[in-house]
This record gives structure tokens, sequence and C-alpha cells, in this order.
């Protein structure tokens, strides 16, 4: 799993899931920004969140849930951060 060395400001919000205020996204596996519709996991709690147009940053939709949970980097990503929580 490669961590990109680019970091992007975005607005500052709050995880949806545990209200930890995030201003920053890093890529994994690749170096672009996010957009509406990327997916991106908590650095406090590993849930997932959707960045929004504004790249705020929401719940998943029911579908969008399947889909992360199918996603094996997203739940390697989640595994990691859990880790290095512990
Ligand atoms: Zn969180």
């Amino acid at each position: 799993m490669r961590v990109s060395t680019k970091d992007y400001w975005t607005p500052k919000t709050p995880c949806p899931h545990c209200g930890f205020v995030m201003d920053l996204a890093t890529g994994v596996e690749h170096d672009d920004p996010p957009s509406a519709g990327s997916v991106g996991i908590c650095e406090s709690c590993a849930e997932v969140h959707v960045f929004t147009e504004e790249l705020a940053r929401r719940r998943p939709t029911a579908d969008e849930q399947i889909e992360i949970d199918a996603d094996a980097k997203v739940q390697q990503c989640r595994r990691a951060i859990k880790r290095s929580k512990s």
C-alpha cells in the first residue's frame, strides 16, 4: 500500500462518524486530489466518508457502503489506521 506524499487542503469539516475535524486529504495508491464522490477514511476512527461537491465529508449512502465494503484497498487502509491507533 502506497500513501501519496502529496497532501491536499480541504475545507475544515468534521468526520460524520466521530466528529474529528479534518482539513487534509492524502491519496492512497494515487496522487490525485479528492473530488466529489471520492472515498476518504477518517484518521481518527477509521470509518469511511464520501466527499461532497464542496469537499465536505458525509456518510456513505447504503449503495456506496456496499461498494466500499467490497473494496479491498479501502479495507486494507482502514485496518492500517486501526493498527496505528492501538
Ligand atoms: Zn472519524
